[in-house]
């Protein structure tokens, strides 16, 4: 056994597999695996081998979409068979929320290239004769389908050794029957593994060990939030009806969702397999896998899967005839939101996970190909932020991940819609005043742990949302919030708000090294700043504030806490001139923008207000009602007269009750998360995450303005000279969309030019209630960002024209943010 290697996988599933071989691939050879008993024994082996294509993640999809092209290729180049069978796979639809989920899909679906088709009920007979269309009391018809010919089912173990093949092959080592028990730093920055078999060091380690997530994860001290669920399969015996099909000559049969009734069922031989979501599958291993566990499954549960094999019986009556072989209860991997955990551990270097995989037998190609594009040239290739293990915060407690765990398993196949939000682990993390928005009428919805006040339900108005791809409930009352903001003046609780101090004698150098703005060197002067990549990207957005001489306050996305803490520890200098101190949770803010912000905000300060004293793109540190040590910027997101006041926590509700106090005689009210959408859309503001992103440079992102070339050196720079000096390829783009009537765009739609070439996609989208127009922002190739340019959009299947405007459609000239 090698006891030095440059980078150590630990855990022989498709996905360690999978990286190890990618890792090779990349000409990183000096590369080792272990694994504690053998190949594919943990959930690999019992999996039942679909590789479905359909994924509402952009980032998922071509993850899936790579591995499905590269499985194909595999058996030439390894000389392995990996059984994959091309069946398709075929998604009924019995409502109309379901035909717009699938239409939704089908925008991100033809933005990655992943080919499909909508098809007719008498189309979904054709391709599958067997199935009953239904139209009855008891089953319910089928109105149309998602076809995707491309994919269908693989042998797991096959794959696996494929993979182990073309890994051995390039130089890796494996070796089985040896575990890793300890884990340590050496001096000089390494990792040193004890494992069963003796000691190993390496320069990188990669966590991939499935359900052992937990365990491993603690070797490190990382709370890893992936914990299985029990999952469950059916085997059947022989069909005769499906047997007549096929020796009559009938393909095979693509695998067939009923999504509507939450199973899978697809061809075995000549019998079938049934795969249910099941409501009330617990999850298991919270702690970790017991000894006793090895590569055993559970006892079948019949009575939680007796719903699905009547549903899938009314829908397929062959299934009748044929009698049950057997029952697979394997854990399967969860996390809270159902994504897998893909790329760098947080606050320990050179550690990458590959862990929480529910769909593992798909993504193990796409996340292998990422994960080593990561780890051999610093970044990956396409955007990885949906699968980015710093998604997640500190507030993943085991409860809350066995809640979210055990809620995402039962809604696998539940429709997905665009303003959901699911109930269970909440609320976990909440503002000081969350009881005064309640009572305000918040409607919540929660990211990162934290509840946000979506809408707020006027008196008499249920407090509920009804979810849909369209215009919904809420609709009117956000628009009403909307118009509070523009016309009078508004609140919007932004305490999630990422919050770090940097201070000491490096600190200004440091950030500026960092970020390809200017950081301000003026006492009260604040900078929107971006992190990017070595390759140019945007990786964060920071507001960086200068509060005093070596003292800068920098915030961020609420929902990067961790992405960009990590980011920020780990840059960090070695002398000790810098400090970082995470404040987020010692610091609230309230954002109090609109018309009569200043009349309301002058009530509680004696700091002048008006334009000499406290011009746009300024801070200061203010006393506002009782509280102290605010931290005014005058900046918002909704693009209107206004102030972020960043408050010590524990004036959170003074503050509160003081501002709306002094805002009754101006109409002041609360505004929430969807009305503040629809304004920065108005205002073309881009948001971290959606529309600003690795994949997007900051001048395809027309954030010009905000890059410094002439500066000095940042991290980023040479890329974007390359850029420039080549030509930028995107350009950020805001439309109007004409003639929608009842869904607006939301992102991940593609854009067409009038030829009906797909020329670029929206990244978000949103009513504009004060403008009442139907927006989105996004990217297209270069030539098609003029304003005035004609273009199409796909909206649920349908196509609208679309036209280019000037940047920030509401107020271009920015008159009311300098009122
Ligand atoms: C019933 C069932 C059906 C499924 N069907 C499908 C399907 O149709 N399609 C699909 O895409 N997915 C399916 N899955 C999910 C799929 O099985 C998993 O996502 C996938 O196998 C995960 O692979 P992995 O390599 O991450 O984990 P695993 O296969 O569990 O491998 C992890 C390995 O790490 C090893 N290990 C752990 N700790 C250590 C240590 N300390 N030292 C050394 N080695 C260690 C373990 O022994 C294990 O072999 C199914 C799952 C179940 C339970």
């Amino acid at each position: 056994m090698k006891t030095h290697v440059r980078v150590l996988v630990i855990g022989g599933g498709v996905v360690g597999v999978s990286t190890l071989y990618h890792l090779t691939k990349k000409g990183w050879t000096d590369v080792a695996l272990i694994e504690r008993t053998e190949l594919t024994a943990g959930s690999t082996w019992h999996a039942a081998g679909l590789l479905p294509l359909f994924n509402m993640s952009y980032t998922v999809g071509q993850l899936h979409k790579y591995s499905v092209d590269l499985y194909k290729r595999l058996p030439a180049e390894t000389g392995q068979d990996v059984s994959f069978h091309v069946s398709g796979n075929l998604r009924l639809a019995t409502s109309r929320e379901r035909m717009d989920e699938y239409y939704k899909y089908c925008g991100t679906a033809n933005t990655i290239g992943v080919p499909f088709e909508i098809i007719t009920p008498a189309r979904v007979k054709e391709l599958w004769p067997l199935v009953e269309l239904g139209g009855s009391s008891e089953t319910a018809a089928i109105i149309g389908a998602l076809y995707h010919p491309d994919d269908g089912h693989i042998a797991p173990a096959d794959l696996t050794m494929a993979l182990r093949k073309g890994a051995r092959n390039a130089g890796a080592e494996i070796y089985e029957h040896t575990e890793a028990q300890a884990i340590a730093r050496t001096v000089s920055g390494e990792w040193q593994v004890r494992t069963s078999q003796g000691d190993i060091i390496a320069e990188h380690l990669v966590l991939a060990t499935g359900n052992y997530a937990r365990q491993s994860g603690r070797l490190l001290g990382l709370n890893v939030p992936a914990i299985p669920v029990e999952h469950q399969y059916i085997v059947y015996d022989e069909s005769p009806e499906l047997k007549a099909y096929r020796q009559g000559g009938g393909r095979e049969l693509a695998v067939l969702r009923e999504s509507d009734q939450s199973y899978y069922l697809r061809e075995e031989r000549t019998g079938w397999i049934l795969g249910p979501y099941e409501k009330g599958a617990p999850a298991r291993f919270a702690d970790g896998v017991p000894d006793w566990f090895g590569r055993s499954l559970f006892p079948g549960d019949l009575d939680r899967l007796v719903p699905y094999v009547e549903a899938a019986t009314r829908r397929v009556p062959a299934l009748e005839n044929c009698g049950i072989k057997d029952i697979v209860n394997g854990p399967i991997s969860y996390t809270p939101d159902g994504s897998p955990l893909i790329g760098p551990a947080w606050d320990v270097r050179n550690v990458w996970l590959n862990e929480g995989h529910s769909f593992g037998i798909t993504a193990a190609g796409g996340s292998g190909w990422q994960l080593a594009e990561w780890i051999t040239e610093g970044e990956p290739g396409i955007d990885m932020l949906a699968v980015d293990p710093r998604r997640f915060g500190a507030y993943t407690s085991k409860r809350y991940v066995v809640k979210k765990n055990e809620e995402t398993y039962r809604n696998v196949f539940t429709v997905h819609f665009p303003d959901e939000e699911r109930p269970e682990g909440r609320p976990a993390k909440t503002s000081p005043v969350y009881d005064k928005l309640n009572a305000k009428g918040a409607v919540w919805g929660q990211r990162y742990g934290w509840e946000r006040a979506t809408w707020f339900a006027p008196p008499g108005v249920e407090r509920r949302d009804q979810w849909s791809f369209r215009r919904s409930n809420y609709f009117p009352h956000v628009g009403n919030e909307a118009r509070l903001m523009r016309e009078r003046v508004g609140v919007i609780d932004l305490t999630p708000f990422t919050k770090h101090e940097v201070t000491g004698a490096g600190a200004a150098a440091w950030l500026d090294r960092l970020v390809a703005n200017k950081v301000p060197t003026k006492i009260g002067r604040m900078a929107l700043s971006h992190a990017l990549t070595p390759k140019g990207g945007i990786r964060s957005e920071f507001t960086i504030t200068k509060i005093g001489a070596e003292h800068f306050y920098v915030v961020s996305a609420g929902a990067a806490e961790r992405y960009d803490g990590d980011y920020l520890l780990k840059a960090l200098p070695a002398d000790g001139s810098v400090r970082l101190r995470n404040i987020t949770n010692s610091r609230g803010c309230f954002v109090l923008a609109g018309p009569k912000s200043r009349a309301v905000l002058a009530q509680l300060t004696d700091t002048a207000l008006d334009n000499d004293a406290f011009p746009w793109l300024t801070a200061q540190v203010i006393e506002a009602g009782f509280a102290v040590d605010v931290y005014a910027l005058r900046v918002n997101f909704v693009g209107a007269l206004g102030w972020e006041l960043h408050f010590p926590i524990e004036y959170a509700h003074t503050l509160f009750e003081a501002l709306f106090e002094a805002g009754q005689e101006h109409g002041i009210g609360m505004v929430g998360m969807r009305a503040m959408e629809s304004l920065r859309m108005e205002k073309s503001y881009r948001m971290w995450g959606s529309d600003m992103t690795p994949d997007y440079t900051p001048f395809e992102a027309s954030l010009d303005r905000f890059v410094r070339m002439n500066k000095g050196p940042f991290i980023g720079r040479a890329a974007l000279e390359q850029q420039l000096a080549r030509g930028v390829p995107n350009r950020f783009v805001t439309l109007e969309v004409h003639g929608v009537t009842d869904a607006d765009p939301l992102g991940n739609e593609p854009l067409f030019d009038t030829q009906g070439r797909i020329v670029g996609r929206a990244t978000s989208g949103y009513y504009g209630h004060t403008l009442q127009k139907s927006l989105a922002i996004g990217y297209t190739q270069a030539q098609f960002a003029e304003p005035g340019t004609p273009l199409q959009i796909e909206i649920l299947g349908e196509r609208k024209q679309a036209t280019v405007l000037r940047e920030s459609p509401y107020d271009p000239d920015n008159l009311e943010l300098r009122a």
